[in-house]
């Protein structure tokens, strides 16, 4: 076993070995939620015309009232021109600006008397050369760059993905995930539980943590504490996935093979034992392709915390989104003692006073009580030793 390292480092040798998981082209329908692999450039100017942005008239802003009206002018439709003379389009918001007009009036300032169009009484100033007019190319030039490399493709990138003609993106590939429980105390969900039984929570669990991410396990199941039988799943499970995440059997307990039945499939150990409470023995490491592994403690709590504080951002980095592993800060609703030389995951409501987000720390009886947690978001960072961070400190936040 390594010499414990505190969560400082930790988090540094998990974020520098993230990796990644290559790039794919997905059909644009398939990429929301996805984070964009490629700079994105306009297609053509935007606008692509100039564009009438009320339904009224177009006409020459010099013009004298009354104007003989020729037709009406769709949006979609071909561009008609406005010959010289008093006269105007009637047109509707979206259409191309009618060559030879160049001021649009709101139907709202209009009296229309058949073909014969004047301003209503009081409404000569709506007559203003360019007003209501989005000029072509004002909010892109053709060529120009609108989206670069590593955000989130949310509502406003579809759109612009559609408007710029990407039927087709470029998305940075989601990781396959397996999810191995270890533990003869353990049974099925749906299983009879026997005298000195649990259910199997874990997994579950971090199917949860994942999806908090945007992740789900591709692999799930569940081993005995028997150090073959956990050797040959390994051996199986990393030749088809990219993270493997073990939960159980990563302490010092008699019975507690993981992190030699790792050593013994050719991972190498870079983390095992970290000083923080809850989840000091979690083991992190590559396996032999370079697969990202971790050993996460059993107890459940130990388990969330160090699915909130160490998997999901090494995802969320190895997913190279910009903007996912900002650093969440929040202010402490109360105040915390901190006297240990362990860092402290503190599990707490998120809630949100005179708009701002507040961190509740939730009390738990025992660290492996998570009957109560059910209302938590996520993990406070308590620091190492301060002897006490009071009420109104901002601290650091993990979501799970
Ligand atoms: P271990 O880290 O294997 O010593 O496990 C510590 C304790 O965590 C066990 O005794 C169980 O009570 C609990 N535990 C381990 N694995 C799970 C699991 N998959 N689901 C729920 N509880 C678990
Ligand atoms: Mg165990």
């Amino acid at each position: 076993m390594c010499a414990a390292i505190s969560v400082k480092e930790a988090n540094e040798l998990v974020l520098e070995n993230s990796g990644d998981f290559g790039i794919e082209k997905l059909p644009l329908e398939q990429a929301a939620g996805r984070i964009l692999a490629e700079d994105i450039s306009a297609e053509r100017h935007q606008p692509p015309f100039d564009r009438v942005m009320m339904d009224g008239i177009a006409c020459r802003a010099g013009d004298e009232f009354p104007l003989k009206c020729l037709g009406r002018h769709q949006a979609g439709g071909k561009i008609p021109t406005l010959p010289e003379g008093n006269v105007c389009w009637e047109v509707m918001t979206g259409a191309a600006l009618p060559h030879g007009a160049d001021c649009v009036i709101p139907v709202e300032a209009l009296v229309r008397k058949e073909v014969e169009i004047s301003l209503k009484a009081g409404d000569g100033g709506a007559r203003v050369a360019g007003r209501f007019i989005h000029p072509e190319g004002s909010d892109a030039k053709k060529g120009d760059l609108l989206l670069s490399s590593g955000i989130t493709i949310d509502g406003p990138v579809m759109a612009l993905l559609a408007a710029n003609g990407y039927s087709e993106v470029r998305v940075y590939c989601r990781p396959k995930i397996a999810l191995l429980a270890t533990g003869d105390e353990l049974v099925d969900v749906n299983a009879a539980v026997g005298e000195g039984q649990i259910r199997r929570s874990n997994d579950s669990m971090m199917r949860g943590v994942l999806a908090e991410g945007g992740f789900a396990p591709s692999y799930v199941a569940h081993i005995p504490d028997d150090f073959e039988a956990l050797v040959s799943a390994l051996q199986k499970v990393l030749k088809e996935v990219d993270v493997l995440i073990l939960s159980g059997g990563v302490s010092m307990g008699a019975f507690d093979y993981v992190p030699s039945a790792l050593q013994k499939v050719g991972a190498k150990k870079l983390i095992h034992r970290i000083t923080q409470r809850p989840g000091a023995p979690m083991w992190f490491g590559i396996g032999p392709e370079g697969q990202r592994i971790f050993g996460l403690p059993g107890n459940p709590v130990s388990a969330m915390a160090c699915g909130a504080r160490y998997v999901l951002p090494l995802l969320k980095k190895a997913m190279h989104n910009r903007l996912a592993n900002l650093p969440s800060e929040a202010l402490l609703a109360e105040t915390v003692q901190s006297m240990d030389k362990r860092t402290f995951f503190l599990p707490v409501r998120l809630e949100w006073k005179t708009g701002q987000a507040i961190l509740i720390p939730h009390k738990v009886p025992t660290s492996g009580d998570f009957m109560h947690l059910g209302e938590t978001a996520g993990i406070a960072e308590i620091p190492a030793g301060e002897g006490e961070v009071k009420a109104g400190s901002f601290v650091a936040f993990y979501p799970w």
